[in-house]
């Protein structure tokens, strides 16, 4: 057992577990730590420009406080553009990556988020941008992001490369695309790739050329070079956090023969969603049932996969650990056992101890009592971003430690607001 992730724990970032979990609108409630994510930011200080993948973890106190330490915004819905702008991004700052406009997203890239960069997964996207902006697509400048034929992803939902890939340019249409946008007056300036990295150097050795290689092609219009996303992060003991300064070196080294070719200065870009906020998040439950079934211990807590989605969606490791409720006094046993977490709803799988395909394991925890609390940890990245109001429940409060601090930075859902466009 490493200190890294104890099966034991009674605070979060210096404030006690009890309070976070009673003060703020109850259990479950998210907690993030801001001095991790600003570690985290500080440790890509290799690449140029660091752009936050949003989606990961919206929250706009979060984007507030990677906006104040210089992080700029990735978008990739309507929504996220507002959400970008609501915490005073301009425009330039925010990046639209998708692959289709939706009415929302693509009126707003023409109007409200007029500047924005806009990152086009389609050549449809081309078109569609080209009659909106009129006469003011000329000279809009927009970025390409590269399907290179291969991918590389965590798991088969989260590919991003390839054939079977939904996503990006297929490599051969890229020409073509650049050619298509000028005949709007468009220009092609960027090209992005985001086909999920892992921490296999040679799998990003092979990105890099492709990408040098699809540069070179289109020439020294290309200004900026973005190489996605998908820094891997530590999800137990034993895993360390991926070499990033190796990363950014092997991206500088294209880069560099890039603008010998080009004759002017090209910007690297990366962007991060899991890699900044992952570690930062907490997941804080209650244990409202112990039973046993068969052969099997669980321990039944407050929070569900429509607080937590990744364990049922991708058999994800998520660390957990155990505080000790104050009104339960002195635990009985220092003991550990081997117990299986589920969740409240309506339905088998709702169980966080689990691997791919749903096989249910069991984790060794400290032996525990109703009302004590179960930390799920690793939790800040697609945590509270792919909550859902499943079985009715209410999104969770979230709550933000700086400085050994806690405040609210989201409320409790209410059944007001859960309800509040619905019709009978
Ligand atoms: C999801 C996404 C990211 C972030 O991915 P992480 O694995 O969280 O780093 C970055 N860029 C784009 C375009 C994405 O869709």
């Amino acid at each position: 057992m490493s200190a890294k992730y104890p099966v034991r724990v009674t605070e979060i970032a210096g404030v006690p577990v009890a309070k976070l979990a009673t003060e703020f609108g109850g259990a479950p409630v998210f907690v993030y730590d801001a001095a991790t994510i600003r570690e985290r930011l500080e440790s890509l200080r290799g690449f140029g420009t660091v752009r936050f993948a949003q989606k990961a973890c919206p929250n706009l106190a979060i984007l507030k406080l990677l906006k104040e330490l210089g992080a700029k915004v990735d978008a990739v819905s309507a929504g996220e553009i507002l959400r970008a702008l609501a915490v005073g991004y301009e425009p330039k700052d925010i990046a639209y990556t998708a692959d289709i406009f939706d009415d929302d997203a693509l009126e707003l890239v023409a109007g409200k988020a007029f500047g924005c960069v806009v990152n086009v997964g389609s050549s449809d996207m081309i078109r569609q941008l080209g009659r909106a902006l009129g006469a003011r697509a000329k000279g809009f400048e927009l970025t390409l992001r590269v399907n290179p034929g291969f991918g590389h992803g965590h798991s088969e939902k989260t590919n991003t490369g390839g054939p079977l890939s939904k996503h990006g340019i297929w490599l051969e249409q890229i020409p073509e695309c650049v050619r298509f946008a000028e005949m709007f007056g468009i220009r092609v300036t960027g090209l992005h790739m985001h086909i999920g990295s892992g921490s296999d150097f040679a799998h990003l050795s092979r990105v890099c050329d492709a990408m040098e290689k699809i540069a070179l092609e289109v020439g020294s219009q290309i200004t900026t070079i973005s190489c996605g996303g998908g820094l891997p992060t530590p999800y137990r003991d034993g895993e360390e956090y991926f070499d990033v300064a190796k990363y950014a070196e092997i991206w500088h080294n294209s880069i560099a023969r890039l603008e010998a070719a080009f004759g002017h200065k090209v910007e690297l870009e990366t962007e991060p969603g899991r890699y900044l906020v992952a570690d930062s998040g907490y997941l804080v439950s209650k244990i409202r049932a112990i039973k046993t079934q068969g052969e099997n211990l669980f321990y039944l807590i407050d929070a569900g996969f429509a607080h937590l989605a990744r364990p049922i969606m991708y058999g994800s490791y998520h660390p957990i650990a155990i505080a000790r409720a104050p009104e339960n006094g002195e635990p009985t046993s220092d003991a550990l056992q081997e117990v299986v977490v589920g969740g409240p709803l309506c339905e088998s799988g709702d169980v966080f101890t689990q691997e791919e395909g749903g096989i249910v394991v069991k984790r060794s925890l400290p032996v525990a009592d109703v009302g004590d609390y179960v930390i799920l940890g690793v939790a800040g990245a697609y945590g509270a971003a792919m909550s859902s109001n499943y079985n009715s429940k209410f999104l969770a409060p979230e709550v933000l430690i700086e400085n050994g601090a806690a405040r609210l930075v989201r409320k409790k859902q209410s059944f007001e607001h859960l309800i509040a466009n619905e019709i009978f």
